[in-house]
C-alpha cells in the first residue's frame, strides 16, 4: 500500500515542532518533509535537519524547475515542499508529515486530498501564544508582531482541517497527535480502494 500524508499547520509557536518531536518515537516509520525556505536560519537550526535554507534565487530557479509540490510565501519568505521525497517516502509506505502554513494545506489538499489528513494546533489563547513566542526568544519583537497579526488571520482556517490540537500541556497535545498519525495511516486513496477491490474479487 501507498503511504499517507498527515498535515500539521498552526501559528508559528504553536509548538509544531515540540509535539512532532515528543510524539515522534510513539508514531512509527514516518518521513518528515524538510521544507526549503528563504529565511535566516535561527541559532540551531541546520541546514538539511530543520530546513533547506537557500537564496531568494535558487527557491525561484526550484519553483521554475517545477520542484515543489507546493510553496507560499509566509511572513515576507518563500517556504516550499519539495516533491520528489515525498513521492519516495508514499512510495515506499509511509507516514509523511508535513509542517506546512494553511496555504500549504489548501494547496497539498487540491493535489493529493486522496491521502491527506490534516490537524491544526494552536494553544488554548491568543495571549499564550504571544507568552511563548516571547519566551522562546528566538525572533525580534517585530517579527513576532508580524507573526502574531498572521496568526490572527491563521486561525480562522481551522474549519478546513479534519482535527484540531489545543497544545495546552505537550503530554496531553502529543497524545492527541500520536492518534491522529495513526488514524493517518490508516487512510486510503480511491486507487488503493479500487485495487483492493480487484484483488478481493479475485
Ligand atoms: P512551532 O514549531 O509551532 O513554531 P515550537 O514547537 O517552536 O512551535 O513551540 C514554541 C515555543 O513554545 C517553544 O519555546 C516551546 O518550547 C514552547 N511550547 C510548546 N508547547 C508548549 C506547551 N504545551 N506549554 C508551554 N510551552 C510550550
Ligand atoms: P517558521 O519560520 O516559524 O519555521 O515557519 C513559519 C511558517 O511557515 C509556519 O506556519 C510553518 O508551518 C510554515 N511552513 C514551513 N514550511 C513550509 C512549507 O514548505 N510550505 C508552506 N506552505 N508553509 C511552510
Amino acid at each position: 500500500m501507498r503511504g499517507a500524508i498527515l498535515v500539521l499547520s498552526g501559528p508559528s509557536g504553536a509548538g509544531k515542532s515540540t509535539i512532532i518531536n515528543h510524539a515522534s518515537p510513539n508514531i512509527g516509520d514516518y518521513y518528515f518533509s524538510i521544507s526549503t525556505t528563504t529565511r535566516e536560519p535561527r541559532e540551531g537550526e541546520e541546514h538539511g535537519v530543520d530546513y533547506y535554507f537557500v537564496t531568494h534565487m535558487e527557491f525561484e530557479e526550484g519553483i521554475k524547475a517545477g520542484d515543489f509540490l507546493e510553496y507560499a510565501t509566509v511572513h515576507g519568505n518563500y517556504y516550499g515542499t519539495s516533491l520528489k521525497p515525498v513521492n519516495n517516502a508514499l512510495d515506499e509506505g509511509k507516514l509523511v508529515i508535513f509542517d506546512i502554513d494553511v496555504q500549504g494545506h489548501r494547496l497539498v489538499r487540491a493535489k493529493m486530498g486522496d491521502y491527506v489528513t490534516s490537524a491544526f494546533i494552536t494553544p488554548p489563547t491568543l495571549s499564550e501564544l504571544e507568552k511563548r513566542l516571547y519566551a522562546r526568544s528566538t525572533d525580534e519583537n517585530s517579527v513576532i508582531e508580524r507573526r502574531i497579526d498572521n496568526a490572527k488571520e491563521e486561525i480562522k482556517a481551522l474549519n478546513e482541517f479534519d482535527f484540531i490540537i489545543i497544545n495546552d500541556t505537550v503530554e496531553e497535545a502529543s497524545k492527541q497527535f500520536t492518534m491522529i498519525a495513526n488514524v493517518a495511516r490508516l487512510k486510503q486513496s480511491a486507487e488503493e480502494l479500487e485495487n483492493f477491490i480487484l484483488h478481493w474479487e479475485n
